[in-house]
């Protein structure tokens, strides 16, 4: 063999390909089959346009662990490489990307992707590699080794059939890739939709054989093909139906719940793009959820972490996406600002609010059974995304306490007349947990109001967020006021009590229950409803969730609430004013407090059961 020097125009790279970042050194496997898959692929377009005139036959790449002599090999049978070629592409070109690559990465250091390291990669893990390679042209195999450092020997190969196998000679600190699991590990990782089939040993099936009772089963031996060529998302929509949605969705995540419905993306002005994204069952917890979305670039696995590309809200769906329009060898920071993520990241967001819109337009019902898998997802975008927000406030819905959905225009249209307060705001009443709400549900339906459900983990922000987009709403929690109060109208009820009477009876209730984050207001009400009754005012109430919800504790914030006395229910109005002895009049105002605290759920403890003894004793 010839011995030669690769051209170094600057430092040693060698070291430092070897060091690269140790958790990536993984990526040599995908770098070089990814070569073996565009080698095949040049000889395919060759053939295709009648360069090459044989027949293409088997192009299956193979992976082959050799224990014995510690080597990796990877066997393709594209166009191969003549003897120039293998000078000119493995000790310029592939030096020089290589060079390249270290150093944008020394200045940059985070790059998405990790692509661009190539054919050299391989001395991330090798302490030699040797090159067979026959070129589809007619002539002679050439083999060629490096160790590792400038110097390589090239000379005469015995290969016979076309195409390269590139064998690794394993570095001892490199064993792991001599690993049959962790071989078929990697595979499954970075080749799982590469284009061309991928051979990785054999494997055991059970096929049967003979009918009824003649029937027997029987082991044989087939290749293991890792990978699946040819994967839904590069079909034609019009090729698939629902059950391949199913099916794929599968393959990605094995033994996962089905999803509700998924998006083809198919789009090649002003990029390049292809996937599927699904719509998952949306629990209400949303960590859980995110980042599964997996960004290939031609079939070759990048990443599973595509925050930069997708919109935050996006990150809850599940899928693929495929463009070689993404720059990958990039810092993070680049590709925020990179025009073509950016229209990538709003065609995405587009083609999602009209998928939503399309299934509301055609089949509400369907629509609606979905919505609380769906609802904290559009809500979320609606949230984040000003786009998303325009179009998805069309189709948003609001489901009240009877389980009716509405859009919002048509729940306002429906409440309006009713529920429009002095301010001109349309009020709309929710609960969070209508079990826990049921006598305030039960007294604002008894006034003639509707009551809507709001329960999810984001709907705070949610109507925060309304409030401040539409301007003519106002939500309100059916326990944050009395009834007659929920919607401030300019009427006031008379009261049968005196201002003296008022006062008295205040003044005993806030000595009995002698607490500074209670207040205790007079109202007149009407004699049906509660005597007593515990009110949560709605804005502290609402920003002290929203805050802990974010992680923040206000310091000494203990619940504050308000105490109504309804002083014109017959048991004020009539038998506490009438009382004679201090004596009952303090168990009767004890027990009507601990009423008001047991309808909010909030008698608890040594409290709740001197209340049950209590009103034992009553009873005997
Ligand atoms: P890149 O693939 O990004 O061009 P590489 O360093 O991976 O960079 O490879 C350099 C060149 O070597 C390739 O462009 C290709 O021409 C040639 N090459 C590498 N592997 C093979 C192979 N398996 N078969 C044929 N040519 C190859």
């Amino acid at each position: 063999m010839q011995k030669g020097q690769i051209s170094v125009q600057t430092e040693n790279i060698f070291p430092i390909i070897k060091q690269f970042l140790y958790s990536d050194q993984e990526i040599f496997l995908r770098e070089l089959i990814s070569n073996a898959v565009d080698a095949t692929s040049k000889l395919k377009t060759l053939s295709s346009k009648g360069v090459f005139k044989k027949e293409i036959g088997d192009t299956t790449i193979e992976i082959i662990v050799d224990k014995e002599n510690n080597t990796l090999t990877i066997r393709d049978k594209g166009i191969g490489m003549t003897e120039q070629e293998v000078e000119k592409y493995l000790n310029q070109v592939a030096f020089s990307s290589a060079e390249d690559f270290v150093k944008k990465y020394k200045d940059e250091n985070a790059i998405i992707g990790h692509f661009g390291l190539g054919f050299y990669s391989a001395f991330m893990v090798a302490s030699k590699v040797e090159v067979h390679t026959k070129s589809y042209k007619k002539s002679k195999a050439v083999q060629w080794e490096c160790e590792g450092d400038p110097e390589y020997a090239i000379g005469d190969s015995d290969k016979k059939g076309r195409g390269t196998d590139i064998i690794l000679h394993i570095s001892d600190d490199s064993k792991e890739y001599l690993g049959e699991a962790r071989i078929q590990e990697l595979l499954d990782k970075y080749c799982k939709f590469l284009p061309v089939e991928i051979k990785f040993g054999t494997k055991t099936e059970t096929i049967y054989e003979g009918e009824g009772e003649e029937k027997e089963s029987k082991e044989i031996e087939v290749d293991n093909i890792v990978n699946n060529p040819n994967p839904a998302w590069k079909k034609s929509p019009r090729s698939l139906k629902d059950e391949d949605y199913k099916k794929f969705y599968n393959e990605l995540y094995p033994y996962s719940t089905p999803p509700l419905f998924w998006i083809h993306l198919n789009i090649d002005y002003p990029f390049n793009l292809t996937g599927i994204l699904y719509f998952p069952k949306l629990k209400n917890s949303l960590e859980s959820q995110k980042n599964k979305i997996q960004l290939y670039s031609n079939q070759v696995f990048v990443t599973d972490d595509v925050k930069e590309i997708v919109p935050e809200f996006l990150t809850l769906l599940h899928g693929v996406i495929d463009s070689p329009d993404i720059p990958l060898n990039v810092s993070r920071s680049y590709l925020q600002s990179d025009q073509n993520v950016k229209k990538i990241a709003s065609y995405i967001t587009k083609k999602v609010a009209e998928k939503l819109a399309q299934l509301f337009k055609k089949d509400r019902e369907a629509f609606e059974n979905k919505w609380n898998d769906l609802g904290v997802f559009v809500k979320y975008g609606m949230l984040s995304e000003e786009k998303f927000h325009e179009k998805a406030v069309k189709f948003a819905l609001l489901k009240n306490v009877e389980g009716k959905h509405f859009t919002i225009e048509e729940y306002k249209e429906k409440i309006k007349d009713n529920q429009t307060d002095k301010h001109n705001k349309i009020v709309m009443l929710y609960s969070n947990n209508p079990v826990e709400h049921d006598s305030f549900v039960q007294s604002a339906t008894n006034y003639g109001y509707d009551v809507l459900e709001l329960d999810t983990v984001i709907d705070n922000h949610f109507m925060q967020h309304l409030e401040q987009k539409l301007g003519d709403v106002t939500f309100v929690r059916v326990d944050s006021d009395t009834v007659n109060n929920l919607v401030q109208k300019d009427e006031k009820q008379e009261s049968v009590l005196s201002e003296t009477e008022q006062e008295k009876v205040k003044v005993l209730f806030n000595t009995k229950i002698n607490n500074p984050s209670v207040t205790v207001t007079m109202e007149a009400l009407s004699p049906t409803d509660m005597p007593v009754l515990i009110t949560k005012p709605e804005f502290m109430r609402r920003m002290q969730e929203m805050q802990s919800m974010q992680g923040f504790q206000m310091p000494n914030m203990g619940e504050r609430y308000n105490l109504v006395v309804n002083t014109n229910h017959p048991l004020i109005a009539e038998k506490l004013v009438k009382m004679k002895k201090e004596e009952k009049k303090e168990t009767f105002v004890e027990h009507l407090y601990s009423l008001a605290l047991l309808n909010q759920g909030m008698l608890k403890g040594s409290k709740l059961t001197s209340f049950i003894n209590n009103s034992i004793d009553f009873l005997k």
